[in-house]
């Protein structure tokens, strides 16, 4: 053979691994009550080192909220173990979680590719050719803006409102999907927009709005071609074995403090060093370049929490009433929407502490009036579906939730002067 064609099967051999997609038969998903610091020590160690378990929530184990957990087979026997020796209490919620994805997907292909489907989950260049025509009816008042590419070398696009392109209005920022598996974040962005253009919503005009419904474009991307539950970044790390960091942990906000992990393997690794995931800096640099920014938002899956800055540190902001008060309103229209109720506080009395965050950069360092971030659905006591959180079937309910809380936190900034 010669060496070009024995090149040629090589590079052949390496794409079809390369192109291989995880797959999850007769792994098992676990709902578990977490009572106590031992079992909550366990929780962390099992994160640390995974070894094929895996969290199903962006947020970490704690005590007092149910968790649940991938367990793969071949830790069947140590799971059983575990279970006793610690005496956790669980609840076995889907017994081959491969299945219940086969069938979701099956979903997916029956949509027609071009088929404008709102209910669905949308791939990364649906989103991107939706904003085309978007910005196509409306040049005037719409437009596509980056923060910059990914180190894939993905753009990392987001669509601009602003209504008679103006300048000098307050600015709205929302950001999805800084973990690539948490799809919900990106439909809910996407329903909102929608919605938003489709009722004329009243402050539409008022406001410079930028959605940016994926920010992790290489994670996003993973999750649908290699890896549904994909949270970190695409980027090498320091390890040799495992890929990325968790693109949440990597802001210069206290980074590496708190609910992190030093094993690059973890998917609460904060990357090698502050800023190292480049996603996460550009988001830093486009933000210093938003003018007048009053109000920022981010949504993660999942728990139903309504979450104030910040995570670093149990000290109130300054104006933690003001968030708070705001909050209870908001609150009260996603229950009068769709009846679902969402537990609203500071994120350290869900989860701890938590550092590098996100939006806790943006709170500190570009100082908007308001800044929350939401675990959208399901709760994290009620996994009842099998396939929750990942099904389509929570898209509709999810999108609703959002359009009411968002609105109403924007209206009731409005009311208050403060925005
Ligand atoms: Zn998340």
């Amino acid at each position: 053979m010669k060496w070009k064609s024995l090149l040629t099967v090589i590079a052949l051999s390496f794409s079809i691994i390369l192109a291989e997609k995880a797959r999850f038969d007769f792994y098992r998903v676990y709902e578990i009550s977490v009572d106590n610091d031992v079992q909550l020590n366990l929780m962390k160690q099992i994160s640390d080192y995974p070894d094929g378990y895996q969290f199903l929530s962006s947020s970490p184990p704690f005590t007092g909220i149910k968790t649940q957990l991938i367990v793969p087979p071949h830790k069947f026997g140590e799971w059983s173990e575990l279970v006793e020796n610690f005496d956790l209490q669980v609840k076995l919620i889907n017994n081959n979680l491969q299945a219940s994805l086969d069938r979701e997907e099956a979903c997916y292909n029956r949509r027609k590719a071009d088929e404008r489907d709102f209910n669905s989950f949308w791939r990364y260049e649906e989103i991107q050719s939706w904003f085309q025509e978007k910005v196509a009816e409306r040049p005037n008042d719409l437009s596509i803006f980056s923060i910059g590419t990914s180190y894939e070398g993905n753009e990392i696009n987001g669509l601009r409102i602003n209504v008679g392109n103006q300048t000098g209005k307050p600015s709205i920022f929302i950001e999805a999907t800084i973990h690539g598996g948490e799809w919900l974040g990106a439909t809910s962005t996407i329903n909102i927009i929608n919605e938003m253009l489709i009722n004329n919503y009243t402050h539409l005009s008022y406001f410079d709005w930028y959605f940016l419904p994926v920010l992790n474009v290489d994670g996003f991307k993973y999750a649908w071609s290699n890896n549904r539950f994909w949270r970190k970044t695409r980027k090498p790390n320091n390890s040799l074995l495992c890929v990325g960091a968790d693109p949440n942990r990597n802001s210069d906000i206290h980074w590496n403090e708190s609910s992190v992990s030093a094993n690059p393997c973890s998917n609460n690794y904060p990357g090698d060093y502050a800023f190292s995931e480049p996603e996460i800096k550009n988001l830093s640099e486009f933000m210093k370049t938003v003018p007048n920014l009053k109000i920022y938002l981010s949504f993660h899956t999942f728990g139903q929490f309504f979450m104030i800055p910040t995570g670093f540190t149990d000290d109130r902001i300054e104006n933690y009433q003001l968030h708070y008060e705001i909050g209870e309103i908001a609150n009260a229209a996603i229950t009068e929407a769709t009846g679902a109720i969402y537990q609203l506080g500071p994120i350290p009395e869900f989860f701890g502490l938590v550092s590098g965050i996100s939006f806790d950069w943006v709170f500190e360092n570009i100082k908007p009036v308001l800044t929350y971030c939401w675990e959208l659905r399901p709760t994290r006591g009620e996994v009842e579906s099998e396939l929750d959180p990942v099904s389509s079937k929570l898209i509709e309910p999810t999108a609703k939730d959002m359009y009411a809380a968002v609105t109403t936190v924007i209206d009731e900034a409005e009311i208050r002067g403060v925005v």
